[in-house]
């Protein structure tokens, strides 16, 4: 099985920001409400995470750590949105496959806190009793240190940590109700209070920037069942607009050609600006409306009506952007 798991680790785990992608969505999945990364030399030496979500059983942490048809679906719908996201059920086992892994976890129903270890050839699991509140800790130690290929694509402890905190805000920019703390080396490098569903902005501000908040124009507009709220930045901004460029479709971070597309076209026609805006854009859509299966792994989709909602936005931001020229 060994084997198997590292060839779907290949599929899974491309970089340490994909093991923290995976292992934030599972906390989030847990319902947790406080998500702590530990994150050593830009997670070639260890990525830690712990959350206060709703723990594994003592009797269940093997099966995590297994390969297994996920427990997480419970609709058709679900079945589909989960074959999208693509390898649902093998995160864990693959990521265990090649690092070494611990999971110590405590469900509030169970006094005792568990840890598993995979170890050896076989990565036969053994469990040993361990003090940890409610919630769960993974710690993932020496990623590729069994796979050297893989390793080799490794980059530096910087390029790698700053995939890992791009990850981590495209996730807070869609989850404020979740607090998030991100260490590098030791020392706190982002934190994110959780804020209410209604206070967005705040969100928006920590993630991006005051200085973006302050100067972003916000604007909010509904069409025919569609709902865009934005954050646009200003010509002002646009050098520095990579570290802000970032767009959700019914609440999934998506690297959506369209969205991109009708927003230059705004800005090029108001304010004759070629170059890239910053922005955080926020559309809800009937989900029926959207085919989320075009390229599960790049995050993109495909609109039914896709000149309807290409022109909604692209009217939209123009619409935001005249106004303050006036
Ligand atoms: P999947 O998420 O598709 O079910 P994973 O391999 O990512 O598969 O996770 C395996 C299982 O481990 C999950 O189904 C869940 O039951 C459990 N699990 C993983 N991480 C957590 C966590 N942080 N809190 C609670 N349960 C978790
Ligand atoms: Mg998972």
């Amino acid at each position: 099985p060994r084997l198997a798991n590292q060839i779907a680790a290949g599929e899974v785990v491309e970089r340490p920001a994909s093991v923290v992608k995976e292992l934030v969505e599972n906390s989030l999945d847990a319902g947790a409400t406080r998500i702590e990364l530990d994150i050593e030399k830009g997670g070639h030496k260890r990525i830690r995470l712990r959350d206060n979500g709703s723990g594994i059983a003592k009797d269940e942490l093997e099966l995590a750590l297994s390969r297994h048809a996920t427990s997480k679906i419970a609709t058709l719908d679900d079945l589909e949105q989960i074959l999208s996201l693509g390898f649902r059920g093998e995160a864990l086992a693959s990521i265990s496959s090649v690092s070494r892994l611990s999971l110590t976890s405590k469900p509030n129903s169970q006094e005792q806190a568990w840890q598993a270890n995979c170890e050896g050839r076989d990565m036969a699991v053994t469990l040993q009793p361990a003090a940890h509140p409610d919630g769960t800790t993974i710690d993932v130690v020496d990623i590729f240190y069994n796979t050297p290929a893989r390793r080799k694509f490794l980059r530096t402890e910087k390029t790698e940590y700053q995939h890992i905190e791009e990850v981590i805000k495209r996730i807070a920019l869609s989850r404020p109700d979740v607090a998030f703390v991100l260490r590098h080396n030791g020392k706190m490098t982002k934190r994110f209070n959780a804020v209410g569903q209604d206070q967005l902005a705040m969100r928006v501000g920590q993630v991006c920037g005051q200085s973006f908040l302050q100067q972003a124009l916000h604007t909010r507009c509904d069409y025919d069942g569609i709902t865009l709220e934005a954050w646009l930045g200003d010509a002002s901004q646009m050098r520095s607009s990579n570290d802000c460029q970032y767009s959700f479709v019914n609440g999934r971070g998506m690297r959506d050609k369209l969205i991109l597309h009708a927003l230059r076209q705004a800005y090029e026609s108001v304010l004759a600006s070629a170059e890239q805006p910053a922005f955080v854009v926020y559309l809800t859509i009937d989900p029926r409306e959207v085919d989320v299966n075009v390229h599960p792994a790049k995050h993109e989709v495909r609109f039914q009506q896709s000149r309807l909602v290409h022109d909604f936005i692209c009217k939209a931001v123009c619409d935001a952007l005249v106004s303050t020229e006036e």
